[in-house]
């Protein structure tokens, strides 16, 4: 088992000389050259970093002459879909055997953008009977290093595209890579700053710049990312914020949606995706959690919080979740009013510290 890898300095961030050492990157590359089948997964909702970072490292093997299949656990939304690869992405939920099948016949694994083999659901346990080479890429805290042979994880970090374009950058020496592959790692990088409004260095806007010159156009991927709302998914938001309810005394404010809602609104994978920002726009608010009743039975939060309020930490202690200081996932297996209920009980607590 390798090391992970020492928290990079800032400096070197900033700078982007490289993220890895020569000898990480030498064991990836025999990695790669003693497999003969290969497969990418990511995590359950896959969002922009997770399609972005599968289809520019699919693309970057493609280059390279060697073939990989890329499966999700579920489905994505249709505002990702015009990515490059996108077309061939298997997703475990409606072709089990299809996956199980490549799965099996993989001797090496790429898991991108997600930091324990669970964050898979049924996925992840179908992959723990298996005993391929997993080679972790990733930018969350708390990497379960156990599930994984070789790992690349840095959390200080916008996304996993920007780690995906470091390590093609170290093992091509060159700084531009193909259009296509461009505008993959373009996409993860927009969609999990915000659309460069947090978790962006200096260093990450020179790879921009260079992502840039690589013959991508910002506005088409801008455009088919945030400008392609159905109708229905923006009367939704509106009844979101409509729904929303305000707890000012602890700088919160969350929003909480029941299957029956989603359904009124015809809800597609992705309908919600960033929903959970709006409230934060509330002069000072610090705190904003989403609660979404789940096809898979259980609730789903996300949460986000500005400033050294950590969500991470929240999610971990109370919602079987984690992620990122102020941008975080968990589960609840209780009914949505229970987890909103226990949810109000924990703020005078949480929110006094
Ligand atoms: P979102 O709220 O957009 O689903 O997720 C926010 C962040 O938290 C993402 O980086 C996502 O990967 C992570 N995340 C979401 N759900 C979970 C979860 O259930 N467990 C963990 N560990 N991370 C999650
Ligand atoms: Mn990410």
């Amino acid at each position: 088992m390798t090391v992970l890898i020492d928290c990079c300095q800032k400096e070197k961030i900033r700078m982007m000389i490289k993220l890895f050492s020569d000898t990480k990157i030498k064991e990836l590359l025999d990695l790669l050259h003693t497999s003969s089948n290969i497969a990418i997964v990511t995590h359950v909702n896959p969002d922009g970093d997770a399609i972005g970072s599968v289809t520019a490292l699919n693309g970057f093997l493609k280059e390279k002459g060697v073939r990989s299949t890329i499966i999700v656990p579920n489905h994505f939304p249709d505002f990702l879909k015009w990515m490059n690869g996108c077309e061939n992405i298997l997703v475990y939920f409606n072709q089990k055997d299809r996956c199980e099948r490549a799965l099996k016949n993989s001797d090496l694994l790429f898991c991108c953008d997600f930091n324990k083999l669970s964050r898979l659901d049924a996925l992840g346990e179908f992959i723990e009977t298996l005993n391929m080479k997993k080679v972790l890429i990733d930018h969350h805290i708390g990497v379960e290093e156990k599930d994984f042979d070789l790992v690349f994880s840095i959390t200080p970090i916008s996304s996993t595209c920007e780690i995906i374009c470091n390590i093609i950058r170290q093992i091509t020496g060159k700084k531009h890579v193909p259009p296509q592959i461009a505008e993959s790692l373009y996409t993860g990088i927009m969609t999990d700053t915000g659309a460069f409004t947090h978790s962006c260095s200096s260093g990450l806007f020179r790879i921009v710049a260079d992502l840039m010159d690589c013959g991508i156009s910002r506005e088409k991927i801008h455009s088919a990312v945030y400008n392609s709302f159905s109708v229905n998914r923006m009367r939704l938001m509106g009844y979101c914020i409509e729904k929303m309810e305000v707890l000012p005394e602890y700088r919160t404010a969350c929003i909480a949606l029941t299957r029956e809602e989603m359904d009124r609104f015809n809800f597609e994978p992705g309908d919600t995706e960033g929903f959970v920002n709006i409230p934060l726009s509330i002069k000072d608010t610090v705190l904003s959690v989403f609660f979404m009743e789940s096809k898979e039975g259980y609730i789903k939060l996300s949460l986000r919080s500005v400033g050294e309020f950590s969500v991470d930490s929240m999610a971990r202690k109370y919602f079987n979740g984690g992620g990122h200081k102020n941008a975080s996932g968990g589960k609840s297996f209780v009914s949505l009013d229970e987890t909103v209920s226990f949810f109000k009980s924990i703020l005078p607590e949480i929110m006094q510290n």
